[in-house]
């Protein structure tokens, strides 16, 4: 299939957003940008061309997609209910990388919720994704622009790299800010449960919805056929080729662990500023205090180690307060849940 590939700076280039609109209004699929990470977005009501995601992606059918909507009422067809809680989460959260789990309509096909009587929706605040939706006049399904298994593309370098040749259309309109996919937390059970944790952090959540759960699931392996709230999170997830082993220890001790165990094709993978003390070839991604950067940069860090070839990647392990939670719960899963504990004696 040939892809057609658009520029789309801003939300004035109305053209090729009008041509990314038409192509999704004819059943096409279409990779676009958002504030988190591209995805790759159909109508939501156009049941074969839901299916063609799944395709284009190689993705399970049991994961179910985010639905994208660019104006608050266009929830409603969408949910058979909507609690309090969404509307005071929209308010504060929306337009935004928030996703919410309620309890969906039967307007929305089971393609899309892979099967699930709840559905995900998510207001993006990235300008072109919200004209994108306006021009389509659609809900749009979409999940991470990435073929099933790697890591969620962050630019459109990434999604061409992927998905050129299986898409209809890839709208690159630059770096996503976030880096990381959205927060998703359900509302479809009597404690709002965070599933998959993202920029919108836990203790904002709390600090709006008090309660607030933070599933089991965000930093432990799924036990082999146990039902998982989030099927997304049962899946070996963001994996670059390389073998990640997380280092949960201080600076030196991480060196020393380098240094007592790397071969040749070994790559660290650490903080910014600490280039210089490593050893070997290294990767960075964001300062060891600053977790939005190590967000924005965790994905195209993945990405790299895989460009230089590295074989085995020991990695500096995150804080898992804040954003560090989001960071920390997407490296676990590019690890393969492999962490070593080194404390200082
Ligand atoms: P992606 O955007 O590629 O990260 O995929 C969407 C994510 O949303 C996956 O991790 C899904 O498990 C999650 N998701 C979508 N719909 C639901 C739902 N109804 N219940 C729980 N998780 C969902
Ligand atoms: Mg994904």
């Amino acid at each position: 299939m040939e892809t057609k590939i658009f520029k789309i700076q801003s939300s004035d280039d109305t053209q090729a957003i009008a041509e990314v609109a038409e192509i999704l209004k004819n059943g096409g699929i279409a990779a676009i940008p958002t504030e988190t990470v591209y995805g790759l977005a159909a109508g939501a009501f156009d049941v074969k061309a839901v299916e063609n995601i799944f395709i284009a992606k190689g993705r399970p059918q049991d994961n179910p997609l985010i639905v994208h909507i660019a104006d608050f009422d266009s929830i409603n067809e969408l949910v058979s209910s909507l609690p309090d809680s969404a509307r005071i989460l929209a308010k504060k959260f929306w337009p935004g990388p928030l996703t919410m789990i309620l309890p969906k309509s039967d307007k929305v096909p089971l393609v899309v919720t892979a099967g699930l009587d709840t559905v995900a929706v998510r207001m993006p605040s990235h300008p072109v994704a919200a004209a994108i939706i306006r021009a389509s006049g659609l809900p749009l399904a979409a999940p991470s622009a990435n073929l099933s298994g790697k890591p969620s593309p962050t630019n459109a370098r990434y999604v061409i790299e992927d998905l050129n040749g299986r898409v209809d259309a890839i709208a690159d309109g630059g770096d996503c800010s976030a880096g990381v996919e959205s927060t998703v937390i359900s509302l479809a059970g009597d404690v709002p449960r965070v599933l998959r944790p993202g920029v919108i952090t836990v203790e904002q959540l709390r600090s709006v919805l008090g309660d607030v759960i933070v599933d089991k699931a965000v930093l432990s392996q799924p036990e082999k056929g146990a039902k998982v709230m989030s099927p997304g999170m049962k899946y070996k997830h963001y994996a670059p080729k390389a073998k990640i082993t997380i280092i949960n220890s201080s600076l030196e001790r991480y060196i020393e662990y380098i240094n007592e165990n790397a071969t040749e094709n070994t790559a660290a993978l650490c903080f910014d500023g600490e280039e210089r003390l490593m050893p070997l070839k290294c990767v960075t991604y964001g300062g060891e205090n600053d977790g939005m950067a190590q967000a924005h940069r965790l994905f195209d860090a993945l990405r790299e180690l895989d460009e230089i070839g590295a074989q085995t990647v020991f990695a500096r392990c995150p804080s898992s307060d804040g954003v560090g939670l989001a960071v920390y719960n997407r490296l676990l899963r590019a690890a393969a849940f492999r962490v070593v504990y080194l404390f200082d004696e």
